[in-house]
């Protein structure tokens, strides 16, 4: 998936040499990525593909423990733990659990993060702002395209087996 990656980088890097100045690594799992052009020549970045999140949440997991180290946060947390306890239903943790819906597959929805990140890359490439939404239509016909061809592979797997079987 990298590489495949890398190679699509790659090939618009050469077809568009304007994105050049906005190519950076991931300061944490060195991948390569295009930035938005306010952070061009900025080589202490994170990728969108994970490492910016991960160090989002550590730091503000950081700050909360910083936060209720000190006495007046100890006092505040000391409330908070007191509230949930009241207000937790009788039979625990389990029944306050929150249940997904089987409605939402996780297969149909995007990652936010990896949606404003080719949002940004494609607006990039092509020079002109371009929509959340014309992005999603996009990567939902891509998708469509994607399975499509799966699927064909497979069927003309299966014919020419029926044709040679083993
Ligand atoms: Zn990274």
């Amino acid at each position: 998936m990298v590489l495949e990656y890398y190679w699509l980088l790659r090939s618009v890097l050469r077809a568009k040499p304007r994105p050049r100045a906005c190519l950076t690594r991931c300061r944490h799992c060195r991948i390569f990525f295009l930035t938005h052009p306010r952070n061009a020549g900025r080589d202490n970045l994170r990728c969108p593909f994970g490492c910016r999140e991960a160090y989002r949440k550590e730091q503000s997991a950081q700050r909360s423990a910083v936060y209720y180290r000190d006495p007046k946060g100890k006092r505040k947390k000391a409330d908070l733990n007191q509230r949930r306890r009241l207000s937790a239903p009788a039979g625990g943790q389990k029944s306050s659990a929150r249940k997904i819906p089987a409605s939402k597959q996780p297969s149909t929805q995007a990652n936010p993060a990896i949606v404003e990140h080719v949002r940004m890359v494609v607006s990039l490439i092509e020079g002109r702002p371009i929509s959340r939404r014309a992005i999603l239509q996009m990567l939902a016909e891509n998708l469509r395209q994607h399975t499509m061809v799966r699927r064909s592979k497979i069927d003309q797997a299966v014919l020419w087996l029926n044709a040679h079987p083993p």
